[in-house]
């Protein structure tokens, strides 16, 4: 596979670490288990997103793009790292911010929100759940258009067949990690949100043809939509990497069992995981995401759904500074 064909910019010095969580693993008492750091990717505050952008960002800046517009979630990871590497790249940046739960923005939140302020968008748009996103940033691309800008449009989470690359990327990046720590994993577990994590991960892994089941934790849709999502993306990478064997639609798993009442909304695993995360080997996870996807891999561990394996592996995909704006439901106010 290569990579190289492709503009990329860069925004992470080198390689994030595989750390093994010896404690966690002694806790658990089940196989042994590590951590991909990309919690530690480059750009304010890191995050899988910044691995997508490199690929992303080196396509607006190849097309001449003066302004990027993304959408997401009002705290979202994404559209917090979208605007840092606009700034990185002296170019301006403008969110679409949708609101699932009704009357939820506020202009002066914690967390991400005030990441968007601090680090300078241009303008903020917030609508309502469930409008056309896609038709919203165009709509704003064409105004910007109409006054000489050149604008470029970035899908939410960043999960089109460009930034998406990233992360097949990232499973080469593991790959080769792998090999130099003599690590035989026997699963990697991920979120699967806007598919592109898994889906990058899954056509790497399989590209390579090296037979290790990528296990994606639904935070948002039910087993059938999230995995027809993954399947249909991998299909798109594999063909823009010219790849002899795509993934198939039986090598896209999915589990939607940790979700809760819905996407962003507080569960107690995800509130006793992100806990046990940070009580036993200081690591910040996050509500929306790692938090339940944790919550996931801990009770199919628990399940004996690793029985027979070594070693696994977990994603982690950052989003630590979400945490500061969920501290009411951790003080279980
Ligand atoms: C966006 C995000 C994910 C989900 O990744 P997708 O590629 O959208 O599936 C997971 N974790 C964090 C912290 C995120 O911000």
């Amino acid at each position: 596979m290569n990579l190289c064909q492709f503009p990329r910019r860069r925004y992470t010095m080198g390689i994030t670490p595989i750390e093994k969580l010896e404690c966690l693993s002694a806790y658990l008492g089940g196989p042994n288990i590590y951590i991909k750091r990309d919690d530690l990717l480059g750009l304010a505050g890191g995050g899988n997103k910044t691995r997508k952008l490199e690929f992303l960002m080196a396509d607006a800046i190849a097309q001449g793009a003066d302004t990027v517009i993304t959408c997401g979630a009002i705290q979202s990871n994404h559209c917090r790292l979208t605007l840092a590497a606009a700034n990185k790249e002296g170019i301006a940046c403008q969110l679409v911010l949708e609101q699932r739960v009704p009357n939820s923005y506020e202009r002066y939140a914690s967390g991400n929100n005030f990441l968007y302020d601090l680090l300078g968008v241009e303008e903020v748009h917030v609508v309502e759940g469930g409008i056309d996103l896609m038709a919203k940033m165009e709509s704003i691309a064409d105004n910007l258009r109409a006054r000489g800008r050149k604008p470029y449009v970035i899908p939410g989470g960043g999960s089109n067949a460009i930034g998406s690359m990233g992360y097949v990327a990232c499973a080469q990046e593991m790959l080769h990690q792998f090999f130099e720590m003599d690590l035989n994993i026997g699963a990697i577990v991920c979120t699967s949100g806007s598919a592109g994590t898994h889906a990058g991960v899954l056509t790497g892994i399989v590209g390579n043809n090296a037979q290790i089941p990528v296990i994606g934790i639904s935070i948002n849709r039910k087993k059938e939509t999230q995995s027809k999502m993954v399947y249909e993306l991998s299909e798109k990478l594999a063909k823009k990497l010219n790849l002899k064997e795509a993934p198939a639609l039986k090598d896209v798993i999915v589990f939607d069992d940790y979700v809760g009442e819905g996407y962003s909304r507080v569960t107690d695993d995800m509130l006793e995981s992100v806990k046990l995360l940070a009580r036993k080997e200081a690591i910040l996870l996050d509500p929306v995401y790692t938090g339940k996807t944790m919550a996931g891999m801990i009770d199919l561990l628990r399940n004996g759904y690793f029985n027979g394996m070594k070693n696994i592996l977990f994603l982690h995909t950052g989003g630590s500074v979400a945490l500061f704006a969920y501290t009411g439901a951790f003080f279980g106010k």
